[in-house]
């Protein structure tokens, strides 16, 4: 399988390779040159498997020969060990034919951790093989850094920075990037916000010189191995649910559009997806675009699930790729027009397509605190805030089609928003009791490029 890149302008590449570079040299991010497709039979085949052997039968075409056959089923089978719920994945009835998927039993209690914890096994396989050694620099809204630093602290051929807005996680985000005791994990913590924190990473991949110095890899939601390991649960969900003889909708809470994406994916593979439902906070800019054809920049309104709080969307450029047939050249002008001025318009046949396969819906503040309290007054669940926002707008397009709504984080994560809304406030599970008494270690930096590669450079371990 090869990778060619959004932009239309950087080397095509393997799969490792698409996976070890994240950002093509083009600015743009690797997609699959063509989607592998799974027949009816093939996804019938799926029910009742466990969640490793759907992962490994669903991203085995992608991978291709980059790792043998029982090599790569091994690293599936340690990526998910450490999973607190025996189907990884668990999906729970909420309201007739509305269903959450559990996305939250990894070790940092978010989803990322199915993408960081897979990734976290291919990265140190292929590092082990080559023998080289990479600076991992990856920017996070809260999730993505914890998951990171989980999967890749103590590696020997690997340093981890995250850079993180200073004052904007909640504080188990936190204490999870900040606790660990490993010399290979920098928490770096940003005056800026979460933009900042992304626009200072993609700066370090395009100042080449310190990209091949360091030799810099990234691990953000526009890693191709990130993406790709998501499309699994769709797969699990929908099948469980009847496919592939019903179709099933699903909901995301989305900020970057990673997830979501890999929904896109598993809906290019053959899965009977109805609907793609992208819920956003009030950081509505994907809401807005999809409503518009208009994507206009405003500046990020913190809010309660800060995992969302976002204005520029990654990864909704390989959706816009798609949508102009994967046309490179028009891609690299939008996205040359959003550096400009902020803002880009979509073209009518673009939208169209977009509009086909997505539907949007934004949530206010208050109405996902209410969401929160009506959930759990009414079915005893607590869900955290990025859920609710996906509850709430899932409730606009439920119907005959089984909805499913996915449940991004586990309520611990943000036991203030939740205990305010609902008056219940969520324990951690028992395996991190302890967070809150272990020492922190965090680096605050400017929001400024030099001095971030003049610290990164002197703190790699030697
Ligand atoms: C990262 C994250 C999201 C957004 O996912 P994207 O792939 O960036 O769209 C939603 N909820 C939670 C809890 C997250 O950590």
């Amino acid at each position: 399988m090869r990778y060619v890149s959004t932009r239309g302008a950087a080397p095509v590449l393997g799969f490792e390779e698409a996976m070890m570079t994240g950002l093509a040299r083009d600015g743009g991010l690797y997609v699959p040159e063509t989607v592998p497709q799974m027949s009816a039979g093939d996804i019938a085949a799926l029910a009742g498997q466990s969640y490793e052997e759907v992962a490994f039968r669903v991203m085995a075409p992608f991978v291709g020969d980059t790792f043998p056959q029982a090599q790569f089923r091994d690293l599936i089978a340690r990526a998910y060990a450490g999973f607190g719920h025996p189907a990884r994945a668990p999906l729970k009835q909420l309201a007739p034919n509305h269903f959450l998927l559990e996305l939250f039993h990894g070790p940092t209690l978010a989803f990322k951790d199915f993408a960081m914890q897979l990734i976290g096994q291919m990265f140190q396989a292929a590092l082990t093989r080559s023998g080289n050694r990479i600076t991992i620099v990856g920017a996070t809204s809260g999730d993505t850094g914890s998951a990171a630093i989980e999967a890749f602290k103590g590696l020997s051929n690997v340093d981890v920075f995250i850079l993180f807005p200073h004052g904007r996680v909640s504080e188990v985000q936190r204490r999870q990037m900040t606790t660990p005791a490993e010399a290979n994990v920098h928490a770096l913590a940003l005056d800026g916000d979460f933009d900042d924190c992304q626009a200072r990473l993609k700066d370090m991949f395009n100042d080449f010189a310190f990209r091949d110095g360091v030799n810099l890899a990234g691990v953000n939601s526009i890693n191709w191995g990130r993406v790709l390991a998501q499309v699994v649960y769709y797969f699990t969900a929908a099948v469980s649910l009847g496919a592939p003889h019903r179709a099933v909708s699903f909901t995301v809470p989305t900020g970057n559009f990673g997830d979501i994406f890999a929904g896109y994916i598993a809906r290019r593979m053959g899965l009977p997806i109805e609907r793609l439902v992208v819920a956003t906070n009030q950081n509505d800019i994907l809401h807005r675009t999809l409503t518009t054809g208009i994507q206009k920049k405003e500046g990020v309104r913190p809010s309660i699930s800060p995992s969302m709080d976002i204005q520029v969307s990654s990864n909704f450029e390989r959706a816009l790729f798609e949508a102009y047939g994967r046309d490179g050249a028009v891609v690299a002008a939008q996205m040359a027009e959003l550096q400009k001025s902020g803002g880009f318009t979509i073209s009518q046949g673009a939208l169209e397509m977009l509009r086909e396969t997505f539907a949007s819906g934004a949530v206010s503040e208050d109405e996902t605190r209410a969401t929160i309290a009506r959930i759990a007054a009414t079915t005893g669940e607590v869900i955290c805030p990025h859920t609710a926002v996906g509850v709430r707008v899932a409730e606009d397009h439920l119907g005959a089609t089984p909805m499913v709504t996915l449940a991004t984080a586990h309520p611990a994560k943000f036991p203030d928003a939740v205990e305010a809304a609902c008056g219940q406030r969520p324990p951690l599970p028992p395996r991190m009791a302890d967070l809150y008494d272990r020492p922190e270690r965090v680096t605050r930096v400017a929001n400024d490029l030099t001095s971030l590669e003049t610290l990164i450079r002197e703190k790699i371990c030697a």
